[in-house]
């Protein structure tokens, strides 16, 4: 391992949506630009950008570390109650291998089937059952550790922090670091840097990066007014507080961070000790086996059929004439469509929702399609 260097851990793209300026190709080039050694994308609540920035990184000859910025709501994820569970915490997750991927997967996906409130949430429960293979830092301003060093309990902040040391293990669980010049961080530094040495946990430096250059700050500012839908001349509107979100190069980085040295070359150690592999070239796809009396297609239509009788039940649709009745309806969807990996997961499940599509099928009725291929998981493979 190179004794100096830094490695970004914490890095939103256009896929954190309306919060995120980077392009991944771009941010791919910055970073072997500046000589780094690896990448990490850690977008807020999902992974919708995984598997581009995982190829990109292989044609630049980049190392990729697969994460996710998620939410972690204050009690479990099931309590959605107005102005108690509005504001979850955030927590950067990384994955280390093959099961620590797809424990990601799994976190993010019930992170939206079951946690959903305002954004996806997942809890400390889920985090007890797929933690393995997978490294935490303790967050941004909205980390659950900052946000009680603001709220001046601080031993809440160090039990907090011995909690989610002994559920990650000591090796996998990083006290956070950032400096954008935001006055509160003066304050979450100090006491992080207190609780690190109190409890001998590891610091990491991190610039949580939402845009690229540091004159994207304005680009990245209108993003955020859309996302809020609040004015560029709105006073009391939500903001950055400062454009130092940017793709800071390691010489920034050691300068904000010079009296703390351990918290950059643990972005290298972290770094090293990611190394998912995904292999591309397999179909990760369910083997969906439809009832006895029905093969694949005839079971879609029957599954077509009810959906549309039950959400247009006085349409015109259920005229013998229907699209959605003859046999090239519709409803048969190529099957080459969701033949590539990539194609099938990139279909957002509100296409298929759409209130005036007469592709209004449930999402169910698409898995009979997708019967040829073989399930089969990363970690299997
Ligand atoms: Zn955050
Ligand atoms: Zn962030």
């Amino acid at each position: 391992m190179p004794e100096k260097g830094f490695v970004h851990l914490h890095t939103h793209s256009e896929y954190s949506l309306l919060d995120g300026a980077c392009k991944l190709e771009s941010l791919i080039k910055k970073a072997k630009e500046l000589k780094m050694p690896a990448l990490a994308l850690t977008d807020h609540g999902a992974m919708y950008g995984a598997i581009e920035f995982y190829s990109l990184a292989q044609k630049y000859n980049l190392k990729p570390i697969i994460g996710c910025e998620v939410y972690l709501s204050p009690r479990r994820r099931f309590d959605k109650v107005a102005q108690i569970d509005t504001s979850p915490f955030h927590l950067t997750l990384l994955a280390k291998d093959n099961p620590g991927y797809k424990n990601l997967i799994k976190l993010v996906t019930l992170g939206y089937l079951e946690g959903f409130y305002y954004k996806p949430r997942i809890d400390k429960e889920l985090l007890r059952e797929y933690h393995q293979g997978l490294i935490a830092l303790s967050g941004c301003g909205k980390g659950e550790i900052p946000v009680l060093i603001l709220n001046n309990e601080f031993k809440k902040a160090r039990e907090v922090a011995a909690e989610f040391s002994s559920l990650f293990g000591k090796d996998n669980f990083y006290l956070e670091l950032q400096d954008q010049n935001l006055p509160e961080q003066v304050k979450i530094n100090q006491h992080l840097q207190k609780i690190a040495k109190e409890l001998s946990l590891p610091l990491v430096a991190t610039n949580d990066v939402h845009y690229l250059n540091k004159e994207d700050a304005n680009s990245q500012d209108v993003l955020l007014c859309i996302q809020t839908q609040s004015t560029l001349a709105q006073k009391n509107r939500l903001k950055f507080g400062s454009s130092e979100f940017y793709f800071k190069t390691y010489q920034e980085m050691e300068r904000l961070f010079k009296e703390v040295p351990e918290a950059l070359s643990s972005t290298l150690k972290i770094a090293e000790s990611c190394n998912l592999k995904i292999d591309l070239d397999k179909i990760y796809l369910p083997d969906y086996q439809p009832p006895s009396d029905y093969d694949l297609n005839s079971y879609l239509k029957r599954l077509s059929e009810q959906g549309l009788e039950r959400r247009y039940p006085h349409s015109a649709f259920h005229t013998p004439h229907s699209a959605l009745r003859t046999p090239h309806s519709a409803s048969r969807i190529p099957h080459p469509a969701f033949r590539t990996p990539h194609s099938a997961f990139r279909i957002p499940h509100s296409a298929l929702r759409t209130p005036h599509s007469a592709l209004r099928i449930p999402h169910s009725a698409l898995f009979p399609l997708l019967s040829p291929l073989k399930f089969q998981s990363p970690a299997e493979g």
